[in-house]
């Protein structure tokens, strides 16, 4: 089933988006075993994302190395340590007490982190994120911390069955991600999109999706 899932998104998955930027499908592997997740990987995924630290630590030597690793869980300072050196893309900065946090682990080990500002763009309680209104700030105090690299914004949007209102926060999600790099440049990735709503996110300008049920199907937890 894996095999055949991710076989079937690499052909559905349109190359690029409207905008004609290349778009990167990473697979959302929380709680999902090591085995399968290589699954994933020998079937052709090379972009994986961790939710939680410590299953990325104990998990980490087992998965094949061809993937790129990314975080895109809420991310605790005191759990960095499991990460740092190892993760190429932390996509879920949601706050700035973790970008300084990331920033002195990432200057004491001596590299540069490649970082998303995560903007909760549906104002919900229940997720975190800079507020949308306050991008343009949290994108500058946070590019003035040493050893980050912003290379752009991510963001989950609503469950929701309303397209009209999706639409609007996805584009509204792409104007913002337009304005900052059309201000201080430097931007690659908008990363938004899930099972449930990717096409329409790449319709509306996401370059970046995480996907987990389409690949791996309905997730158990204990
Ligand atoms: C779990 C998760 C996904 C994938 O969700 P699915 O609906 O299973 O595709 C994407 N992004 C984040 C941040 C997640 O936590």
């Amino acid at each position: 089933m894996i095999e055949e899932n991710v076989k079937n998104l690499l052909e559905s998955i349109p190359e690029h988006n409207p905008q004609g930027e290349k778009i990167t499908f990473v697979a959302a592997i929380k709680t999902q075993t090591v085995e399968n997740i290589n699954r994933a990987i020998r079937a052709g995924i090379r972009d994986i994302g961790d939710n939680h630290a410590q299953e990325f630590r104990d998990k980490n030597d087992s998965i094949l190395p061809e993937a790129r690793r990314h975080f895109i869980g809420h991310l605790q300072t005191n759990k960095l340590k499991y990460l740092i050196g190892k993760v190429g893309l932390y996509q879920s900065i949601d706050r700035l007490e973790i970008a300084k946090a990331l920033s002195e682990k990432s200057q004491k080990a001596g590299i540069t982190s490649e970082i998303l500002l995560q903007l909760n763009i549906g104002n919900e309680e229940s997720k975190s994120g800079f507020d949308p209104d306050d991008a343009e700030r949290a994108y500058l105090e946070v590019s003035a911390l040493k050893n980050l690299k912003i290379t752009g914004l991510m963001a989950m949007l609503p469950e929701s069955d309303d397209e009209a209102l999706l639409r609007s926060l996805a584009t509204r999600m792409r104007e913002t991600y337009d304005n900052l790099n059309a201000k201080y440049g430097g931007f690659v990735h908008l990363s938004m999109g899930m099972s449930g709503d990717w096409k329409l996110c790449v319709e509306c300008g996401s370059n970046m999706i995480r996907l987990g049920t389409a690949i791996f199907g309905p997730r158990h937890y204990d």
